[in-house]
């Protein structure tokens, strides 16, 4: 076991290499290596793939005693820990998920100084016993992972970080890193102070990713859209495809798996040896899909993703950066689509509306939707809409995102609009766009027979376009606010305040042709 000594006083360049395999330090890592050296606490903001791990992994093989790294999901240690043994490195996790024994050899290892790196949940690391055995090591430094989970303003609050304000009580010799991919000026100073850091150094990279092509669809033909993405962009790699819940990951690998795909659901609910098999896989290399929930993904370190696709609209631009990042980690070309629905962000805008959270919270969770709602709808550059949404500014266009490849033109919708809104107002606010459409279509469904719809003056007002243009109508009203969610059944409703402007005729509507409509059409429904 014993294939390196323990302290060797080496320099992190040497380490880097001799222990990592790397010629050189990428961007802040270097800077970031320096301050834990000379016992500074750091805080760093780098995008997903970014590098990390390393810039507390180097200083902890340099300086004398354990590394201990908090860390909030089982499955990124088991990764981190299989990857750093394979290197030589003797490092260990500490968690619920392992057994008596193994939680005794681990303390075991600790008390004889035994190991480089400990990885330990930060509910573990805080009970009494944890606290007084590490007191009795020598710790070389503490790295706090995923630390905007501390940030009751991010996205991932996790209400255990909290408690790690101590830790400056209880060890306040060791430096301390605090890392995350979420950067907006908040949540960094949400972690400063609830991790009681406020000297830190703050290292912040670019997240501009060059190599990710970003590209938005609405959702015509879920599964036809997938496969159209995969067939083009996954190649040899492996694909994410995150999905909006449990029952989805399941229908969709099966789907795909028809097809002819290696394609696995992941997501919480599955018992943790049927988790570990789909993440072993992964990492094996093969070229496979993963139909998951956003609980696949921290620590997901496969270097080939080549394609990431959201089934669903994230909520906010945080979640979306942070679940696109996991694609091409080895700086080769990769694609992300996004797919999205009107319903979708009605049903996303609603869910809030009625979530049982303090006031502020709930406020500071719809500004994200709505920079996320945007963000979907743009029509300029959308890398550097993303970028913007965390006060980074790119100079000019990226060139390859979906809407700098194809410019979507814009037209006059006001009397388009004003058709929707009078159907919906019409058939009295109950129904979804299906039926909507079967109105302005003069279309006799069953539902608009048994509700005497055909008898009403809006009824087949929009013969004239196709179902699929009425949908980016109607999908596109709801990204602005004219239309919204009315109860849980899917009917859709007036939002007065924008609605009424528009139909009255005060307001001009300009809406975006999707460009890829015609192509869409073509695979998907556009009678
Ligand atoms: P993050 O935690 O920021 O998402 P990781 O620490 O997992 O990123 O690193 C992402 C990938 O980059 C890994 O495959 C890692 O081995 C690689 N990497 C990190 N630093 C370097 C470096 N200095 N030189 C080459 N590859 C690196
Ligand atoms: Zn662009």
């Amino acid at each position: 076991i014993d294939r390196f000594p323990r302290y060797t006083g080496e320099s992190p360049d040497v380490v880097l290499h001799r222990v990592f395999g790397f010629p050189a330090f990428r961007g802040l890592q270097e800077e970031a290596v320096q301050a834990l050296m000379n016992c500074e606490d750091v805080l760093l903001l780098m995008p997903t793939g970014g590098g990390k791990s390393l810039c507390y992994q180097v200083p902890a093989l340099c300086r004398k005693g354990v590394g201990l790294v908090v860390s909030p999901l089982i499955a990124l240690m088991e990764d981190q820990v299989a990857g750093l043994r394979q290197l030589g490195v003797r490092a260990s996790a500490l968690h619920s998920e392992m057994d008596y024994q193994e939680q005794q050899t681990v303390q075991e290892d600790l008390t004889c100084d035994q190991l480089d790196l400990l990885y330990i949940s930060p509910e573990r690391l805080l009970t009494p016993f944890s606290l007084s055995l590490l007191r009795r090591c020598s710790l070389s430094l503490i790295a706090i992972d995923e630390a905007h989970c501390v940030s009751a303003w991010g996205h991932d609050f996790r209400p255990e970080y909290r408690e790690l304000a101590n830790l400056k009580e209880f060890f306040p010799q060791v430096p301390r890193i605090a890392l995350t991919a979420t950067a907006d000026q908040r949540t960094r100073d949400d972690i400063l102070s609830a991790l009681n850091m406020p000297q830190a150094r703050i290292l912040m990279a670019s997240f501009h990713r060059p190599n990710l092509f970003l590209q938005a669809q609405p959702k015509l033909s879920e599964i036809r859209q997938v496969v159209d993405a995969l067939s083009r962009h996954m190649g040899q790699g492996a694909a994410i495809i995150y999905c909006g819940s449990r029952k989805k990951t399941e229908t969709m690998a099966r789907q795909l798996r028809e097809k002819g795909y290696t394609a696995f659901p992941f997501h919480a609910g599955m018992s943790p040896a049927d988790k570990k098999s789909v993440l072993l896989r992964f990492r094996s290399g093969e070229p496979m899909v993963v139909a998951a929930t956003i609980a696949f993904g921290m620590g997901i370190d496969r270097p080939d993703v080549r394609a990431v696709i959201h089934l669903d609209m994230p909520t906010s631009p945080e979640g979306y950066y942070q679940q696109i990042g996991r694609a091409g980690r080895d700086g080769d070309l990769s694609h992300t689509v996004l797919l999205y629905s009107g319903e979708g962000v009605a049903r996303a805008r609603y869910w809030l509306e009625e979530a049982q959270v303090p006031e502020s919270e709930k406020r500071a969770m719809q500004g994200r939707l709505e920079s996320m709602i945007s963000l979907t709808e743009t029509t300029g550059c959308r890398t550097q809409a993303v970028l913007a949404c965390f006060g980074e500014t790119l100079h000019a266009p990226c060139g390859h995102c979906d809407n700098c490849l194809h410019p979507p033109s814009t037209f006059d919708a006001s009397e388009a609009a004003q058709k929707v809104l009078s159907t919906i107002y019409r058939t009295g606010e109950r129904f979804g766009a299906v039926q909507l459409i079967a109105v302005l279509k003069g279309k006799m469904t069953e539902a608009v027979e048994r509700h005497a719809l055909h008898h009403l003056s809006v009824f087949g007002i929009g013969k004239d376009k196709t179902d699929v243009w009425w949908r980016m109508v109607i999908r596109q009203l709801i990204a602005r606010g004219a239309i919204g969610m009315v109860g849980d059944h899917g009917g859709l409703g007036l939002r007065r305040e924008t609605a009424r402007p528009i139909l009255r005729g005060d307001m001009m509507v300009s809406l975006r042709e999707d460009a890829s409509l015609k192509h869409l059409a073509a695979m998907g429904d556009g009678n």
